[in-house]
């Protein structure tokens, strides 16, 4: 009763069906199984399933049918041999990381990287003895400088957030395996439409689903993907015994997120265009940063690692704080949040929310300016989010 599964069918044809298993009702819609265990036939049976001798499912935050279908679905579309989900982007980063280091080891990561994945890097492993050097990703000479004997792994997300600078994967890729070390990387901006690390020569990809994989901001999720040996040795054990497991409700949200993800994804995208296009050159602003356009200063790398542009722009006010914050009240439709890739667009201004516990030369390093706002662009229509952003850039 399961659904075909060939690996010639096209991107959106799999993240329709991929990891699709009927139970014998024949639903049409993927089952939720919302249940924490499941019962053994009898106790022979309960002791092999846990001597792992015989297959199925025990205990649900060790594995679940609806969480698998998921893993199952995005692995198709990453093209990576395994997946594993969690409860949240942040639990996924945690455990990519944190799995692959003890004591004594050593981490370089990219400095321009989310807030909270800069904290486990440069705050919480420093704690177990795990030490962290960061470095400015688009300078592949401080990666190569900041290799250390006992270096094991290395971090970076491009397009970075909020500033949306662009890092060369293969070369990062290439420089952490010559030092005997793995690169995971942060795809959250890029989605598993336009960017595939795993292609080049990353080891890891991690995900917030929370953000384009949902996109209808309704729950909190994330993946860890890779070989199926550097799951397993590296993240499975974690996960499995210290418990950051995705719900399967939410796992069977995402799950249907990923049926219309390069529908939501590519209209975002045109739309994100569009505006970054017709707010270029606007006197109330210094700059507009979009992946998209021939004048963002990474276009070249662009080209070469991404087949699609972005869902965000960066708008850098001229007018600092003051003008940005004037900006963001006066806006009507668009509205204030930290989410992103959600239908709805919205907007923040990083350098007093997410990226606030920096300090400013902090900030300046990683491109986020006090006249820095990051937009999300969501399905609404262009020309409506056009006249609120023009609207409030002249009352800012
Ligand atoms: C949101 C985000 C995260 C964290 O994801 P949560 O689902 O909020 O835990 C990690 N990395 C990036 C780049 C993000 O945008």
């Amino acid at each position: 009763m399961t659904s075909p599964h060939r690996p010639d069918y096209h991107l959106e044809t799999r993240l329709v069906h991929e990891g699709h298993q009927r139970t014998p009702f024949g639903e049409t819609a993927e089952a939720l199984f919302l249940t924490q265990g499941f019962v053994y036939e009898s106790a022979e049976s309960a002791e092999k399933r846990f001597l792992n001798e015989e297959p199925g499912y025990s205990y649900s935050r060790y594995s679940n049918p609806t969480v698998d279908a998921f893993e199952q679905r995005i692995a198709a579309i990453e093209g990576a041999e395994a997946a594993r989900a969690t409860a949240s982007g942040m639990a996924a980063v945690t455990a990519a990381m944190v799995g692959q280091v003890q004591a004594g080891d050593h981490v370089v990561a990219a400095r321009a990287l989310f807030g909270s994945c800069r904290w486990v890097v440069e705050d919480f492993l420093p704690r177990f003895g795990v030490g962290c050097t960061l470095v400015d990703g688009k300078d592949l000479d401080q990666w190569r400088a900041a290799v250390r004997p006992e270096t094991k792994a290395f971090l970076l997300e491009t397009p970075t957030n909020p500033s949306l600078e662009i890092i060369d994967i293969a070369a990062v890729a290439a420089i952490a395996h010559e030092a005997g070390a793995t690169l995971t990387v942060d795809n959250v901006f890029a989605t598993p439409l336009f960017q595939k690390p795993l292609a080049l020569g990353a080891d890891c990809v991690v995900y917030s689903a929370t953000k384009h994989i949902d996109g209808q901001g309704r729950c909190l999720g994330g993946v860890i993907l890779g070989s199926t040996e550097f799951i397993e040795t590296k993240v499975q054990q974690f996960l499995r015994m210290t418990g950051p497991s995705l719900s399967p409700f939410n796992a069977w949200v995402l799950l249907k997120g990923l049926e219309t993800l390069p529908l939501r994804v590519e209209r975002q995208t045109a739309t994100a265009g569009y505006l970054a296009d017709a707010l270029h050159g606007h006197p109330k602003l210094r700059r507009v940063t979009y992946p998209g356009r021939a004048d963002h200063p990474q276009a070249a790398l662009i080209k070469q690692q991404m087949s699609g542009a972005s869902t965000m722009i960066a708008l850098d006010l001229k007018g600092g704080k003051e003008e940005a914050f004037r900006f963001l009240n006066a806006l009507r439709l668009i509205r204030i949040s930290n989410n992103l890739g959600d239908a709805k667009s919205l907007v923040t201004h990083p350098a007093t929310t997410t990226h606030q516990r920096f300090t400013p030369e902090q900030r300046a390093e990683m491109g986020i300016s006090d006249g820095l706002v990051r937009l999300s662009v969501g399905l609404e229509h262009r020309d409506d989010l056009l006249a609120d952003l023009t609207n409030a850039l002249e009352r800012a």
